[in-house]
């Protein structure tokens, strides 16, 4: 990578001046003086002054053309975060729009990606809303990442593969995805440097190695493109240029090549005056060299999402090599560089800040965030998102739909619209009739057919690869579970109340039921109803409040026959009133049925989460148990330990010991157990042929520390090798 001169305050100002002649440059000069001011005597971990890193970083932004709020952010961002000025001064002396910016930019910085799963999740999507709201706070914080990464060697190396990780997760594709090449570019060597150096200077050596060699063929297939351009009077400049490591790298990953075998390492940039020359040269490009197949891509009839224009050809070069070019008109260079900072730029006489309106990506993940309740899902679309390329499909009108990789045409259906999609109940592409989970490919003509009676159901969850299709089929399946609930559990109501001489409608028109389900908490009628019929076991509590005492007790009997078997075929295991129920506490609900998941059997102690079932009440699986990710998210309830009754419980479960097979093993390992104080319930044992025995026990335990003490006290045994505890 080339030495870049050290940035300073003047060279800030001269490459703002090559864009922005009439910026008030002194407010540049009062923002360096000012962080300058507050970062005295703080120094990085190279033992530089810190005011190198604020001042690189705003020299990146006035690279990118910024507009001087975001230059000036760049030279103040860690001054909130790492010193005594406050934002109020900030907005004092340079104006809100700044100390929103940096306000902007000293949030970002405080969320980390290590720490759990689902905290990393809330964080991305934070990270993502302070794009969609400003995006020139997540170019200042691409900047600041940029300087961070190439000054990294000054960190220890666990630090170091940390932040590697991290930026190549998350900024480089943010980069990517916001159009700007340069900086995705040399995050991802950066980061290739440092979490594969022995494949990173390999690299770097060979490449050395053969600069001259490339230099020579670069420079004479450049002239000979020129020259046939020439010859149709086309005006063009070519450039060739190695590809980036890290391209190389991922390429003979991919391929499992040596290095010595990749002839395309270099690129070529064809770069004309307007779009019909664009499509000329590609004509006498093809004239002159075999295109190779499949490989053609027009991104100016189809631009990618962040707005990258060109064409894309491979052609066999004059040595069989394969070469890869590109061709696009100036301002598409600009934007191909720049990406959406390009949209930024300075144009007759003031920033033009609406065009970040126009950017789909964002627009479409602010969308998403609307329909998304999970963190989760939300991470997984956005990574789906920034990594995977678009295909683009048209409609049977023509109109060009981009849709993500792997899309099939229940994405497309629900991308033109949402009841297209809640009714499709097949499509066509190409004219020809396709299963619905059909992938799509670049250039298919998509027809979908619709039935006015057609309902999405949860298996589309599994064909639909779009988030925003995914959203809309969860919230049509909530949405009729709801009514479905509303609708049962109005009938249980009914049925109960009707041995007392009352009806629910009766009931309700005289606003005794509203006034039970307030007493409930539930604020109307309808409430209660869903509740009822998600499983909630209060009826009875109903029946106390609307029906006078005397009443209830004259009509027991009579109630009891009648309802009976109409409830337990609702609530299958109200009547068993196991031992679990009074083991968990359901948040705000004290009155609900409690099952365990059979997959993944808690014991008290661990971590869980419950979810309601309609019908059975409250399921519990443990927090980490996969069948519980894969639970529709909206009908997560907190759930947790009560500090009583734990003494009671005695769940079953089941561990296998590998050991070796020697006799007397298995009553060694019972005898084991039952010393524990637990109970075996049943044993399986099984050899294998290298003459080792497997047993799978049974046990009653009552929480995780007994479980623990168990599969401790086997571990010590002689001749075992193995305990782990089995969840099915
Ligand atoms: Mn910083």
């Amino acid at each position: 990578m080339a030495k870049r001169p050290v940035a300073t305050v003047d060279t800030i100002c001269n490459t703002i001046a090559t864009y922005y002649t009439d910026a008030k440059l002194d407010l540049v000069h009062k923002a360096y003086a000012f962080a300058d001011d507050a970062h005295r005597g703080q120094t990085r971990s190279s033992g530089d002054p810190y005011m190198i890193h604020p001042t690189e970083v705003a020299q990146s932004l006035a690279e990118l053309q910024l507009d001087l709020p975001s230059i000036i952010t760049g030279l103040l961002h860690d001054t909130v975060e790492d010193t005594h000025a406050t934002l109020e001064q900030i907005e004092k002396d340079f104006g809100k729009d700044v100390a929103e910016l940096v306000d902007g930019v000293t949030k970002l910085s405080k969320i980390t990606f290590k720490t759990s799963e689902e905290k990393q999740a809330e964080n991305f999507r934070k990270m993502i809303m302070a794009m969609a709201k400003d995006i020139r706070v997540i170019l200042v914080k691409l900047a600041d990442r940029l300087n961070n990464m190439r000054t990294l060697e000054h960190l220890a190396e666990a630090k170091q593969k940390i932040i590697a990780q991290e930026t190549l997760d998350i900024y480089a594709p943010i980069a990517n995805r916001l159009g700007i090449s340069w900086i995705k570019i040399e995050l991802e060597d950066l980061c290739l440097r440092y979490l594969h150096p022995d494949a990173y200077y390999k690299l770097a050596q060979k490449i050395a190695k053969k600069k001259k060699e490339r230099d020579t063929y670069t420079e004479d297939l450049s002239d000979v493109l020129i020259e046939k351009l020439t010859d149709y009077d086309i005006k063009a400049t070519v450039a060739g240029r190695a590809k980036h490591f890290y391209s190389v790298f991922k390429k003979m990953e991919r391929r499992s090549v040596d290095f010595d075998q990749i002839f395309d390492m270099i690129a070529f940039r064809i770069v004309v005056d307007n779009i019909t020359e664009c499509y000329k040269s590609l004509g006498v490009i093809h004239a002159t060299y075999k295109p190779v197949p499949g490989r053609f891509k027009d991104y100016i009839a189809m631009p990618k999402a962040n707005g990258y224009q060109s064409l894309h050809t491979t052609v066999i070069g004059p040595n069989g090599e394969r070469v890869e070019i590109q061709i696009r008109t100036q301002e598409m260079h600009q934007v191909a560089e720049g990406g959406i900072a390009a949209h930024w730029k300075y144009k007759e006489g003031k920033f033009d800040t609406r065009s970040r309106e126009n950017v789909a990506w964002v627009n479409r993940l602010l969308e998403w965030n609307k329909d998304l309740s999970d963190p989760n899902e939300f991470l997984e679309t956005v990574k789906i998102d920034l990594f995977a390329e678009d295909v683009f499909v048209f409609t049977p009108s023509g109109e060009v739909k981009e849709l993500s990789h792997g899309s099939t045409p229940l994405d497309f259906a629900y991308a033109i619209h949402s009841d297209v999609g809640n009714r499709c109940i097949g499509a066509k592409i190409n004219g020809k009739i396709v299963p619905l989970k059909q992938r799509l490919k670049s250039g298919d003509t998509v027809e979908i057919i619709t039935s006015a009676t057609q309902t999405p159901s949860k298996d589309w969850l599994k064909i639909a690869r779009t988030s925003r299709a995914k959203a809309k089929i969860r919230a049509f399946i909530k949405t009729q579970e709801r009514e479905r609930a509303r609708e049962l559990g109005k009938d249980i109501m009914d049925k109960i109340l009707r041995p007392y001489g009352h009806t629910v409608a009766k009931l309700e028109k005289s606003g005794e039921l509203l006034k039970a389900s307030q007493q409930l908490h539930l604020r109307t009628c309808e409430e209660l109803y869903v509740a009822i019929g998600y499983g909630r076991n209060i009826p009875d509590d109903v029946i106390e409040i609307v029906i006078p005492k005397e009443a209830r007790e004259r009509s027991v009997d009579a109630a009891k026959r009648e309802d009976q078997s109409f409830l337990s075929r609702v609530f299958t295991a109200a009547r068993k009133r196991s031992t679990s129920r009074n083991a968990i506490t359901v948040e705000n609900l004290d009155d609900i049925l409690i099952r365990f998941g059979r997959c993944c059997n808690p014991l008290p102690g661990e971590s869980i989460i419950g979810f309601i079932t309609r019908g059975r009440g409250v399921t519990v699986h443990t927090a980490s148990c996969t069948k519980a990710i894969d639970n529709d998210q909206e009908r997560r309830v907190d759930v947790k330990w009560s500090a009583q009754d734990l003494s009671q419980v005695r769940r079953v479960v089941k561990i296998r010991v590998l050991s070796q097979d020697e006799p007397g093993l298995l009553a060694m390992m019972s005898q084991t157990i039952s010393s524990c104080g637990v109970n075996i319930v049943s044993a399986n044992i099984r050899t294998t042929k290298d003459k080792k025995a497997i047993c799978l026990f049974d046990v009653q335990v009552s929480d995780v520390p007994q479980l623990n003490k168990v599969t401790g006290a086997l571990e010590g045994k002689k001749g075992v090798i193995a305990v782990e505890r089995v969840r099915s």
